[in-house]
């Protein structure tokens, strides 16, 4: 998993990019086949302590700054704001042709997208976010036919 990771830093490229001709707004899109299982792409960023999350959100906001978190577990979360990479533009998807893990390099946790199946040139690359279930909706407008209607 680890040398997969090294390589991937080199090749990720080549396999994703973040415009495309037919959506508007940010996304995610396929260059090249992808397989189902193939490492896509890391959810790059600096792991924060959990506590920490809220303080961040609110200075971001202050300023203006869209922001963007990713949950590693009870203790730790990826904040991809000042330090992110083309992953933090990936779209949710209640019906999704990607997952993501948590794999473990050099004692660092990181957390990876992979595909799901196999990913054709031009198609959006989606995870489902899994946010917990909260009181306050967030409206979700993935479009496919098993839309759950909220992202949380
Ligand atoms: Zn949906």
């Amino acid at each position: 998993m680890a040398m997969r990771y090294r390589v991937l830093q080199k090749t990720y490229k080549q396999m994703v990019e973040c415009t495309s001709p037919y959506i508007h707004g940010l996304g995610l899109f396929c260059r090249r086949d992808i397989e189902a299982g193939e490492m896509v792409i890391e959810y790059a960023g600096t792991v924060i302590r959990s506590v920490l999350t809220d303080k961040r959100e609110k200075m971001y906001d202050a300023r203006g700054i869209g922001c963007y978190m990713f949950r590693i577990d009870a203790d730790d979360v990826v904040d991809a704001t000042m330090s992110g990479n083309e992953a933090r533009f990936i779209n949710h998807s209640c019906e999704p042709n990607c997952y993501s893990k948590v794999i473990t390099v050099d004692g660092q946790k990181k957390i990876m997208i992979f595909a799901l199946r196999r990913i054709v040139p031009g198609e959006e690359l989606t995870y489902d976010y899994k946010f917990p279930l909260e009181e306050a909706k967030i409206p979700c407008n993935c479009g496919t036919k098993r839309c759950r209607k909220t992202m949380n």
